[in-house]
């Protein structure tokens, strides 16, 4: 493989800037709107949704291991608690913005909603590159953060969980700093205040793979419905991190070959199909999956072009423009990222006959088992590996057949659908609760 073209990818990577991929904000509205239009959503619900219920930005400071003090920003949005607690991830990134987390919390409203799953929605984190701090300068960064956020999350009040750019070390870190600052008697009734932990640490069997797993369910389900035979097809993954890592395990479990695969460092291609167990090994030890063996590298545009059955996004969101849409030559795209495609892009695949499995349904299976966890860690009780597989298997399936019949009833597309459903929930709560004073 030639270290030129790799170069070639990596740059073409990064020149997609936070400005070329627009406001994501913009973009939850104007699917949000399309269902409050489709079931005409009360104004005063449709009002109260429009925009979190709190906003909060923190700038503090944390000593590097040089010694010299960096002063870091980051967030915390929380858009809505009707239906429980806040729930989402902290996300750790160069570009991570306020309209972005207003989003990405909105999304897990809903999310929690079609699921039926008591939590609202909320989603933090920091704005700087994790790549570039050692483990220590991360550890502190997170501790750092975790008491300035202070009450403003909780275990019943607001619960974080791993995003991009943070794992079950991120979240062991938060866990412990928030114990350490509630009061003694409280210390271990509070673990529940983060999930997406370690197993030694309070975690879930099953909560590491379950984005991935969920996607694979909704997969699997599509395929059933539509009679097409997973074993021997052909998938495309964006993203090879906790989500698309997994997806791709299990996807090839099922007999499906990955014939592509791309990180934010570069792209690769193999018609003959590429090991994503040694991939994963290969990015554990090298952070990337630029350079692997197993594949050859390609551009961005050459990435898109790939033909194959299934396209699993699984990096950031807005990566599927007009451009790619027109290029992509898959028979589904399986949104494993959050917001990874434009209104605009999305009625162009549509027009082309090409499905999609939304994200606040494709890779709801994280958010199914960090309530796994939450009731775990609640309950002092530890549920066997096999035990939480097979609810989260049973509750994907029957909120993916819950959206396939909304479509078949109302007509609508399967990410209208989505939203319709947990807006009506919503909007019952709050026709029966009213609206306070
Ligand atoms: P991660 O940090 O484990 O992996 C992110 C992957 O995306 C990495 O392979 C990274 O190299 C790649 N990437 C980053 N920037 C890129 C770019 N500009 N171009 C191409 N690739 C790029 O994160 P994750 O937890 O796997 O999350 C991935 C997506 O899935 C995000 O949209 C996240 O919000 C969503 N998601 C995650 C979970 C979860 O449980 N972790 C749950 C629901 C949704």
């Amino acid at each position: 493989m030639s270290k030129e073209t790799s170069a070639v990818a990596a740059k073409v990577v990064a020149e997609r800037s936070l400005k070329e991929r627009g406001n994501l904000f913009e973009v939850a509205t104007q699917q949000v709107n399309k269902a409050a239009d489709a079931i005409n959503l009360d104004q005063a619900v449709r009002q109260i949704l429009a925009q979190p219920k709190n906003e909060l930005i923190i700038n503090f400071p944390v000593r590097m291991d040089d010694g010299r003090y960096e002063i870091l920003k980051g967030y915390r949005v929380q858009h809505n608690n009707l239906l429980g607690p806040y729930k989402g991830g902290i996300r750790y990134h160069h570009e991570a913005n306020l309209d972005e987390m207003k989003a990405l919390a909105a999304w897990m409203t809903y999310k929690c909603a079609l699921h039926d799953i008591p939590y609202g929605g909320a989603k933090g984190g920091i704005k700087f590159d994790p790549h570039k701090h050692s483990k220590s300068e991360l550890e502190r960064i997170t501790r750092r953060f975790t008491h300035a956020l202070g009450s403003n999350i909780g275990p019943e009040w607001d619960i974080p969980a791993p995003d991009v750019g943070t794992n079950e070390q991120t979240m062991v870190w938060m866990m412990d700093t928030y114990m350490n600052v509630v009061g003694h008697s409280d210390r271990n009734a509070v673990m529940r205040v983060v999930t997406g932990k370690s197993i030694a640490s309070g975690g879930s069997y099953g909560r590491r793979e379950a984005t991935g797993q969920g996607l694979v369910h909704c997969i699997h389900e599509w395929a059933r419905q539509r009679h097409f035979r997973l074993d021997g097809c052909t998938f495309i993954v964006q993203g090879f991190g906790n989500v698309g890592s997994h997806a791709a395990k299990l996807l090839s479990k099922m007999g499906a070959v990955m014939v592509g695969v791309g990180d934010y460092k570069g792209y690769l291609a193999n018609t003959e199909g590429m090991n994503p167990h040694k991939l994963a090994e290969y990015v554990a030890r090298t952070g990337s999956v630029a350079d692997y063996r197993g594949g050859t590298a390609i551009t961005r545009e050459q990435f898109f072009g790939i033909e194959c059955d299934i396209f699993v996004p699984a990096a950031l969101e807005l990566e599927i423009g007009p451009q790619e849409a027109e290029t992509l030559r898959c028979k589904l795209v399986a949104e494993g990222a959050n917001g990874p495609t434009y209104p605009k892009a999305e009625e162009i695949l549509l027009k082309r006959g090409v499905d999609i499995i939304p994200d606040i349904l494709a890779n709801s299976g994280g958010v199914v088992v960090s309530y796994f966890e939450w009731l775990q860690n609640k309950r002092s009780e530890r549920w066997e590996h096999q035990d939480v597989l097979d609810k989260l298997e049973r509750r994907m399936k029957q909120t993916f057949e819950s959206v396939h019949h909304y479509v078949a009833q109302h007509g609508t597309d399967w990410r209208t659908a989505c939203y319709a459903i947990a807006l009506e929930r919503l909007q019952t709560s709050y026709r029966e609760r009213g609206i306070f004073p």
